[in-house]
């Protein structure tokens, strides 16, 4: 993996540029301006966030402008530093008894779904010394906690 040093709010801005309002979904955007940059494949975490916005469109009936709220913050646990990405879109969410296998391959409810999606996205957060989390609850959208670690180069 190639490392680069990155802003995350600017890596954010440029991958959902791509997504025109006819893509089906609204963004909104909450980005802590001047984030610490992170040490990333930027490559790797563009496929990451291409992913989890492809579920929340597939997720969203067709016809319907979904929404997905996107938001960055800087958070600290046992003195480690992570950029912290919090995806919520506006879909049906993830039943709680769904909610322990998402990230396992192949898992999927989709008719032609690969079940992929998931699982190389918390490959790639995991290579990056990261973690990713689903913590949406009953009646709400689907809701992720994505960290990676602020790291310096040295590091
Ligand atoms: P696939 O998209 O091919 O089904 P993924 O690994 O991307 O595989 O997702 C696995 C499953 O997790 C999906 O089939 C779906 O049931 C559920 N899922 C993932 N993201 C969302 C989301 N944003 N809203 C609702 N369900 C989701
Ligand atoms: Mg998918």
């Amino acid at each position: 993996i190639q490392l680069q040093r990155i802003d995350i709010d600017m890596l954010i801005e440029e991958v959902v540029a791509l997504y025109p309002p006819q893509s089906g979904l609204e963004f909104e955007l909450d980005l802590v301006p001047a984030l610490p940059p992170i040490y990333v494949d930027p490559v790797r975490i563009r496929q990451v966030l291409h992913n989890m916005i492809k579920n929340a469109q597939e997720a969203i009936a067709p016809g319907v402008l979904g929404k997905m709220n996107i938001k960055t913050r800087k958070v600290e646990e046992n003195r480690h530093c992570y950029v912290e990405i919090e995806l919520h879109d506006s879909g049906p969410g993830i039943p709680p008894e769904q909610a322990d296998r998402i990230f396992e391959p192949y898992v999927t409810t989709k008719s032609k779904g690969t079940g992929l999606g998931l699982a190389i996205v918390k490959k790639i957060v995991e290579e990056h010394g990261g973690t990713i989390r689903l913590i949406s609850e009953r009646g709400e959208g689907a809701r992720f906690l994505i960290r990676l670690p602020i790291a310096t180069e040295s590091t």
